[in-house]
């Protein structure tokens, strides 16, 4: 069993996409026999057994936000998880995500008519509320392993809460779902001290970036973001800074440059959502970080040239995220 204080990139795509080549995007920071997981996209059971990383060691689960491509084997870690060790926790993991949305987020402009709504009782669970519409959904699956196969209660291997807002951040997820803020404390045992603040996604809200401090050093996520304020202050001179990345080149030729205003609507939401290759070296060098570790990549091909360029804006070290990439906190 390793013992350093690592990152491990168990899966770097973006996108709600199956890719042969990368699994969805899923992180790990392992600190001793601890380990601790930010989003659980396609295929992050599969990475942790491909890391030797038992979900015996697993204590708590950080999602930054509810798109599906970081939440899809959300619910998989405790419906397999059972058979793959996550029995032999001590204490029920701890899952940490965004609450309630509150309301649907504006219809388009370029809607003619709004679309129906999904659950229109719950059209916006948060991820407590996800997890129970989660477990009654497999009710059948739960109450037969627990009856025939004799297994732990869920309540007793894995707790979700919502993320709770501090009282004066003046959030709104129609129109400041980003506002200026310091970054709050949500996560402390003996092996970390976590700190999220919000991040630019809009319309998703909230959308949550999260920093752990160790005794060995410290990494900050940034889930999926813009260009953001917060994000930059929490990553201030943290050794690693997991960082998505669109290639702005390519969001340009999906929507052929922007030639009708619902392409360039569009061109303007990908950008604003998302932070655009350079972009992610200049964040990397306003917090002053020692690693800029590159990882959601849209889109997700591997042998792209382009994702180095981030290195000319940025004077530490880049590193180009593989699956099953590992990266020590503690300076060499
Ligand atoms: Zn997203």
């Amino acid at each position: 069993m390793s013992s350093a204080t690592e990152v491990i990139l168990l899966g770097t795509s973006g996108g709600p996409r199956w890719r042969r080549d990368r699994a969805g995007v899923a992180s790990a920071l392992v600190v001793g026999d601890a380990a601790y997981l930010v989003d659980c996209g396609y295929g992050t059971g599969r990475q942790m057994i491909r890391a030797g990383l038992g979900l015996d060691r697993l204590r708590g689960l950080f999602v930054t936000h509810l798109h599906s491509d970081h939440t899809i084997d959300f619910f998989s870690l405790l419906l397999f998880g059972w058979y793959e060790k996550l029995e032999g926790v001590e204490r029920p993991v701890v899952a940490l995500g965004p609450g309630d949305r509150g309301r649907v987020p504006p219809a388009s402009p370029h809607l003619l008519t709004p679309p129906a709504t999904i659950c229109s009782d719950s059209p916006t669970p948060g991820l407590a509320e996800m997890t129970r519409h989660l477990t009654r959904a497999f009710a059948t699956d739960i109450n037969d392993r627990l009856r025939d196969n004799l297994r732990r209660h869920p309540d007793d291997l894995l707790v979700a809460r919502d993320i709770a807002l501090p009282q004066d951040v003046p959030f709104d997820p129609d129109h400041r779902p980003c506002p200026r803020m310091r970054p709050f404390q949500i996560y402390e045992d003996d092996r970390v001290r976590v700190s999220a603040t919000l991040v630019q996604h809009a319309p998703v809200a909230p959308a949550f970036a999260f920093r752990f401090d160790t005794d060995e050093g410290s990494v900050v996520f940034s889930g999926d973001t813009g260009v953001c304020e917060n994000l930059i202050e929490l990553a201030a001179d943290a050794d690693v800074l997991v960082h998505e990345v669109i290639d702005e080149q390519w969001v340009h030729r999906q929507y052929e440059g922007g030639r009708t205003e619902q392409q360039r609507s569009m061109i303007d939401h990908h950008l604003t959502a998302h932070t655009a290759i350079p972009d992610t070296g200049r964040v990397a060098e306003r917090a002053g970080v020692r690693i800029l570790a590159l990882n959601h990549f849209v889109p997700g091909e591997l042998e792209s040239p382009r994702w180095e360029e981030a290195a000319k804006e940025f004077s530490g070290t880049l590193v180009v995220g593989q699956d099953l990439d590992r990266i020590p906190l503690r300076r060499a």
